[in-house]
């Protein structure tokens, strides 16, 4: 790279400007005047081949994003820690209002393989972070069905974690909030939605619905809740 060869990045900042803005200009200039009111928050894994707008076929001003290792909600246990993940679901939901909760995982999660396989010592925080799947490991070797089916119990466990914060709860009791599980299969191009009556998660090819909503207790197909 040298300073007559401009970085690719820097190639694609200038794209977005000329060959996107210039189509969108009138959108980006509404949600300025009115401000943002999207309805829904999507709260996705990290993982670079999660793509949220592609996947909804939505635009600016439709999401907002909350994105971590796993896409994990850590547990209301009244720490109130400098948590990002918990002071952006308070901002979507007191601040935006929004109407939908979407939690999405995926295929070949890296933060499920590690919750199983561990992570170098030196990643203190991340090793922390991930024992919030604990509760969705099976106690077998992680074979790739058993880490889908882990992948999956994931996305349950933290709808599980946001109905335990009161403010979630409460407007979930009261028709104001759904909550919805996603899983992505990466290489099938198919989200699963999760359907609380069926126990399971369905492709959303098939299902009748984006993932049931309002929330209730998820029961494995043994009887037992997660
Ligand atoms: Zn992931």
């Amino acid at each position: 790279m040298t300073a007559q060869e401009p970085d690719d990045l820097l190639l694609r900042l200038r794209r977005f400007r000329s060959d996107y803005f210039p189509r969108h200009q009138q959108r980006f200039q509404d949600l300025v005047a009115e401000g943002q009111h999207p309805k829904t928050l999507f709260i996705g894994c990290s993982d670079s081949r999660l793509m949220p707008y592609l996947l909804t076929g939505t635009g600016p001003g439709e999401l907002f994003i909350i994105r971590n290792v796993g896409a994990f909600v850590p547990p209301c246990d009244g720490s109130h820690g400098l948590h990002g993940t918990v002071a952006a679901i308070e901002f979507a939901l007191l601040e935006l209002k929004v109407e939908r909760i979407v939690v999405c995982g995926h295929s070949h999660c890296g933060a499920i393989r590690a919750a199983y396989e561990g992570v170098a010592d030196e990643a203190v925080a991340l090793k922390s972070w991930l024992r919030l799947a604990d509760e969705a490991l099976l106690p077998v070797r992680p074979s790739p069905a058993a880490l889908r089916r882990s992948e999956q119990r994931a996305v349950v466990l933290q709808l599980e974690r946001l109905m335990a914060y009161p403010m979630v709860r409460s407007r979930v009791e009261r028709n104001a909030l759904t909550l919805h599980g996603w899983h992505y299969v990466i290489e099938e191009g198919e989200v699963h939605v999760f359907d609380a009556q069926a126990g399971d998660f369905l492709p959303a090819s098939l299902a009748s619905n984006a993932g049931t909503g309002p929330y209730q207790p998820y029961v494995e197909h043994d009887g037992s809740i997660l």
